[in-house]
């Protein structure tokens, strides 16, 4: 692939959003063709705005493919036992088969100890412990929805992964830890680095594959890139603009990054839509199953 490369050209970039479409499209023909309804139950907690839009909107985007949403609702002053018997009730219910629970959780409420109650096969979001183990053993499992979205942004390039070197800069139990498991599952040899990592630009830089998923605002700079690689940023910061404003970055320097790479995810619009996508797709497959 890096023979591939042209200089002058610069980096293709991996469309997200035209990605996460074509995985859409595919969900209503399998919604349609299994004629079952499919449906994600939500829980919310509290009255934190951010979630509350992130809910509405989910809904929005769950109805678009064809997937029922129904949104549970506790009040802020819920306690672990509230939420906790909430969602074994969810879990017993055969009619929920596809089950999330909204973060933040109230002060208070262990979320890792809220998550590790879902059921394993209703956990779409892959955040039960049980479900990172089984992705390890290659079990069929609802694996993170970040971490597939980078796979199949890297898979959507045509790279064969067996033997690749790859590079995966964060190692956060939701989000680098499982990316770098499934490029393992695809016989790639992984380096799963953290801050503690020496030299990591040299490192990255010997890499076919770098993921970007360390909450770095334009980390990867070019010095850590080998022409021709594939450079998928999951990262999602908000920093101060030129002009003052927030702007959203990712943790690559995009600009500087894209005449040196064969292949670049931009933020937004890159692995953000597709992390939405791999969550519709999750659903899909845990009520169908
Ligand atoms: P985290 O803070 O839990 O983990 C960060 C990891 O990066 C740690 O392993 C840490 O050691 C490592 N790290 C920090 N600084 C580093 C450095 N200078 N060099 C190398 N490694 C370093 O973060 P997270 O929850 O894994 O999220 C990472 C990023 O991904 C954030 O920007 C977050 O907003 C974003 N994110 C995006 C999506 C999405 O759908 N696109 C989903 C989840 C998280």
């Amino acid at each position: 692939m890096a023979a591939e490369h042209d200089q002058n050209t610069g980096a293709r970039i991996l469309d997200g959003k035209a990605l996460s479409e074509a995985v859409r499209a595919r969900l209503r023909e399998r919604i349609a063709a299994s004629g079952r309804p499919v449906r994600l139950d939500a829980l919310l907690v509290g009255d934190d705005r951010a979630a509350g839009i992130y809910a509405t909107n989910q809904g929005k985007t769950c109805a678009e493919v064809g997937i029922e949403y129904v949104l549970h609702r506790l009040p802020a002053g819920a306690t672990y036992d509230d939420v906790a018997g909430r969602v074994l009730l969810l879990n017993s219910e055969d009619s929920v088969r596809a089950l999330m629970v909204h973060l933040p959780l109230p002060g208070g409420v262990d979320a890792e100890r809220v998550q590790s109650l879902i059921s394993p096969e209703k956990d779409v979001e892959g955040v039960n412990p049980a479900n990172i183990g089984n992705v390890v053993y290659g079990r069929r499992s609802l694996v993170p929805c970040t971490a597939l979205a980078c796979l199949e942004m890297i898979e959507s390039t045509g790279i064969d992964l067996r033997g690749r070197r790859c590079c995966v800069v964060g190692a956060s139990n939701i989000v680098g830890k499982p990316i770098a498991v499934l490029l393992m599952r695809a016989d790639a040899t992984v380096h799963s680095t953290n801050k503690f990592t020496p030299d990591l630009p040299a490192l990255a830089r010997e890499c076919d594959v770098v993921v970007a998923a360390c909450g770095v605002p334009r980390l990867v700079t070019r010095d850590w890139v080998k022409p021709g690689a594939v450079v998928i940023d999951v990262g999602i910061n908000r920093i101060d603009g030129p002009d003052g404003r927030k702007v959203t970055v990712g943790d690559v320097d995009f600009e500087a990054v894209r005449p040196a790479a064969g292949w670049i995810s931009p933020v937004p619009g890159g692995v953000g839509p597709m992390t939405v996508a791999m969550l519709l797709r999750n659903v899909v497959d845990a009520a169908l199953r």
